[in-house]
């Protein structure tokens, strides 16, 4: 029978920190106890700020302990595209900043010596048309030549080599990403935050946040289902709920759902034949399925144009069948977890950070915050600590768009939109 439970929580049951009151005054609080929001604390605590990290459900609750694992070491955007939208030296800034928030993450596994599964196995992405191919020529050319950084090109008759299939057009492979199981990723920043003096506090959601301009200078009076705090700084890192708290980002930020399944472990000979060097893997469409093997050897599969609402089967039946049209040797496997998360993102599809009235944020990573909101964190943190910090996401403008937002309806037909997309050679 299939658990309808995130599989990396069942494999690492999240720590519970106790229950005690909050303060009445802080230098910094954080809003969020997801990557964004544990890395921020960390690197607050460690550089000697009093930090008190508030979380509305468990550490890691939000999409940080329930995504695909992949320590992407590049953007959403291709760089191609990015020069397109940003120009040349913005784009540059920002693909360097993937490929710094991925060498961030391996940095703070082994500072920290995080127990997560961190490998740097490389990253696949799959071409589902003939032009997506033709398009990864050009991006090796333009990421050797702006970023000078190398990535590999499989044309159709060598992607045995890399996945075993025949379903694809040809690969790109980044072999600077890496695989990190999620829940024990974050679980690892919040528990060293908090050994390195942060104040966590579970349970406890932000209701209101108001901006108090003296003489002295500005604070924040942060408003909890389990009371008040005075604060110096606050960051927000609620990512797809941060709309709740500020509104500011109401009707910018859209929460969308991501469904994932994870099979039974693969024979070990299966799993070498499918993903023969172990990287994590997604392909070119716009409504795309990645995947990878979990540490024990379970396909991971997560994408494929699942239907908010819709009962846990029939997107359980939606990703097994995309599953099992690339790998149709996992036919006969059971399913043994399924499980949703959300994500935020915006009509731009850009990661947005920096400061709005006063406070810092960091959000919307699309589809790259393990390595991103990670990075992101520890630059919010580094600037409220008066260091240097690293952020070309910052004063982008947001799109509105009144409404989309929360609305399922809206998020099916967009999905479905995309899929015809797709289905266009
Ligand atoms: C199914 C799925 C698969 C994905 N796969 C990948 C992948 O393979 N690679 C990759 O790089 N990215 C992936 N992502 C995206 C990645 O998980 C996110 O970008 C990242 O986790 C965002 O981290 P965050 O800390 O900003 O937000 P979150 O992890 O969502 O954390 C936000 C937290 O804020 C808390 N919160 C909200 N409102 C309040 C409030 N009022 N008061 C207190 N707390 C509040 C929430 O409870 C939540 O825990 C995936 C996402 C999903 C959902």
């Amino acid at each position: 029978m299939t658990q309808h439970e995130c599989f990396w929580s069942v494999d690492s049951p999240p720590k519970t920190y106790p229950n005690k009151p909050l303060p009445e005054n802080t230098d910094v609080v954080v809003i969020g106890g997801g990557f964004t929001g544990t890395s921020a604390a960390l690197q607050l605590a460690k550089g000697g700020a009093r930090v008190t990290l508030l979380e509305a459900e468990s550490i890691g609750w939000g999409a940080s302990s329930r995504n695909g694992g992949q320590a992407l070491s590049c953007l959403h955007h291709t760089l191609e595209q990015s020069i397109k939208i940003h120009g040349r030296e913005l784009a540059r800034e920002m693909f360097q900043a993937a490929v710094q928030a991925a060498n961030t993450v391996e940095q703070i596994v082994r500072d920290e010596k995080l127990d997560c599964d961190f490998v740097r196995c490389g990253n696949i992405e799959a071409a589902s048309k003939p032009a997506h191919f033709e398009a990864f020529k050009r991006e090796q050319d333009t990421l050797h030549e702006v970023a000078g950084f190398d990535v590999s090109i499989l044309p159709k008759s060598a992607i045995r080599s890399e996945l075993g299939t025949d379903s694809y057009f040809g690969l790109m492979v980044n072999p600077r990403s890496g695989s990190v199981q999620p829940a024990k990723f974050v679980q690892g920043m919040a528990f060293t935050a908090e050994r390195a003096g942060a104040d966590v506090h579970e349970g406890t959601r932000v209701l209101a946040i108001e901006r108090v301009d003296s003489l002295d200078g500005t604070h924040f009076i942060v408003k909890t289902d389990r009371g008040i705090i005075s604060s110096k700084e606050v960051v927000l890192a609620a990512n797809a709920w941060i709309g709740n708290i500020a509104p500011q980002f109401r009707h910018r930020v859209l929460p969308v759902d991501s469904f994932v399944i994870a099979t039974e472990p693969l024979p070990k000979e299966l799993a070498k034949q499918l993903i023969p060097n172990n990287r994590v893997a997604y392909d070119t469409r716009n409504v795309l399925a990645y995947y990878r093997l979990s540490p024990d050897g379970r396909m991971v599969w997560g994408g494929e144009g699942t239907i908010k609402g819709a009962s846990p089967k029939m997107n359980i039946n939606i990703l097994r069948r995309g599953m099992i049209k690339v790998f149709p040797e996992l036919a006969d496997l059971k399913i043994d977890y399924d499980w949703s998360g959300t994500i935020g993102i915006t009509l731009d599809e850009n990661t947005h950070a920096g400061r709005i009235d006063g406070m810092w944020y960091s959000m919307c990573y699309v589809g790259h915050g393990v390595t991103l909101a990670t990075y992101m964190g520890r630059q919010l943190a580094n600037a409220i600590l008066g260091r240097e910090s690293h952020n070309p996401f910052a004063n982008l403008n947001i799109p509105r768009m009144p409404i989309l937002r929360g609305n399922a309806w809206m998020e099916n037909i967009g999905k479905t939109w995309y899929r015809l997309l797709d289905t266009i050679p």
